[in-house]
């Protein structure tokens, strides 16, 4: 069967889009996903708070797909004009929707505040449209029905905009367009290895075209691969991409700490759990970064022990029981100290494994046997520490995930 054409064109409103003072990942967002109900998206687009600008903007669009999808200027204040502006232009009225404006009274009433006149303007739809209830916030979704062409008309914040779009947009436009081709995506997460290196190894893969493609996304210090296959089902998706893909782990190896939604904190605290260790973290030049990232994996108190932050020399004596000799004879950012500083938070917090990182993070502060960039990683375990050392050179921010990435991956790896 032929896969049926189905296009859409994104419309971004809100003069913050175009000041730059916001990223539009609204567009990013429902191009994904329409890509995955398989709806080309062919054109995105971003106007201010301007009624002739939002008008033009949409029936340009309207004219050319079948799917217009505008999102923002929904609120109660005066700048948000679009519905309003999109009524108007589709020579509709606007009509109080009662159960709209019973579930935003509810939104009040359940947290306990005093609701404005004002909010009632969001009750307000084109007449003839279905309003989505807003689980989160007071604004509606709209669709506009257009003959055999659709408008969605979809709350900015995208907290808002998430859940009307996958609970309610979705299964209507698949229903209402039979959409029966769905675009799927396997993402295989290497670190440590550069970009180059990557390209250089599955560079036949990169060639390859419909309907498996892969692509390279490179994230700091971490290289992502996408495969990208088109067929009517997931299931045949799946099944087009898992060959290639088993092709591509035979090639990456080790390098590949994960698939999809995975992380590294992720799959470390996968590694603990199965295993029952703990496990305790002395961070210098990460600020506490690796501990944040830990703790960002939901159960992380069944392994997570304990994070000690030691950014001065005599935190790292009195928290760690580092040697002051030691740090005077080696200075702070040594492989020695490195090694110290784990073995120290592993007998002081009793966990089983212990990480510690130093480094310089620059801008200053480097000197020619050590110069800004340097970091040493020790891992320190019951009868065996490792250390490795390497150098990143970025901004201190950049730095610090990279020295995280690689603290991380020494633990998914030799854990
Ligand atoms: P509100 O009821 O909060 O005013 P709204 O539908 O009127 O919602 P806007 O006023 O346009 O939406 O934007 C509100 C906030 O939503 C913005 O400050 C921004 O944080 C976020 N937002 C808006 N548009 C986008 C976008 N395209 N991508 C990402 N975030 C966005
Ligand atoms: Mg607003």
């Amino acid at each position: 069967m032929k896969y049926k054409e189905v296009n859409a064109e994104i419309i971004g409103i809100g003069s913050e889009l175009l000041l730059g003072h916001i990223v539009n990942t609204n567009a990013r967002y429902l191009s994904r996903q329409l890509s995955k109900i398989g709806v080309d998206v062919f054109r995105q687009a971003v106007v201010g708070d301007n009624a002739q600008r939002i008008k033009d903007a949409v029936e340009t669009a309207l004219e050319r797909a079948d799917i217009v999808i505008t999102t923002g200027g929904l609120g109660p204040t005066v700048d948000d004009i679009t519905v309003k502006s999109i009524t108007d232009s589709m020579g509709r009225a606007l009509v109080l929707d009662e159960k709209i404006l019973g579930s935003i009274k509810r939104f009040f009433k359940e947290r306990s505040l005093k609701m404005h006149d004002y909010v009632i303007k969001q009750a307000y739809v084109p007449e003839k449209s279905i309003s989505i209830r807003n689980p989160v916030g007071t604004a509606p979704g709209i669709i506009i029905e257009y003959g055999q062409k659709t408008i969605v008309v979809l709350p900015g914040p995208p907290r808002e905009l998430i859940p009307i779009f996958e609970k309610y947009v979705t299964q209507y436009l698949s229903d209402k367009y039979h959409l029966n081709t769905t675009i799927f995506t396997r993402t295989i997460r290497t670190v440590g290895v550069p970009e180059s290196h990557i390209n250089r190894r599955i560079k036949k893969y990169l060639a390859m075209r419909r309907p498996v493609t892969v692509g390279i996304y490179a994230r700091i210090n971490e290289v992502d691969i996408k495969i990208t296959a088109k067929a009517k089902s997931e299931r045949g998706a799946v099944r087009k991409i898992k060959k290639v893909e088993n092709e591509l782990l035979k090639i990456l190896g080790d390098m590949v700490y994960g698939f999809d939604d995975d992380s590294l904190e992720s799959v470390v605290a996968e590694k603990f759990r199965r295993k029952g260790l703990r496990l305790s973290v002395a961070e210098s030049c990460t600020g506490g970064l690796i501990s944040s990232r830990i703790t960002d994996v939901p159960g992380s108190s069944r392994y997570f022990e304990r994070g000690y932050v030691t950014y001065s020399n005599r935190s790292k004596v009195t928290e760690l029981g580092v040697k002051e000799t030691l740090l005077k004879k080696c200075g702070a950012v040594s492989r020695r100290v490195a090694i110290a500083m784990a073995e120290g938070a592993m007998v002081k917090s009793g966990s089983e494994v212990a990480l510690a990182v130093t480094g310089i993070a620059g801008p200053s502060g480097g000197t020619k046997e050590k110069p800004v960039g340097l970091v040493h990683i020790a891992m320190a375990t019951k009868g065996k520490t490792i250390s490795v050392e390497r150098r990143f050179l970025a901004s201190r921010q950049d730095f610090k995930r990279m020295v995280s990435n690689a603290a991380l991956d020494i633990l998914r790896k030799q854990c």
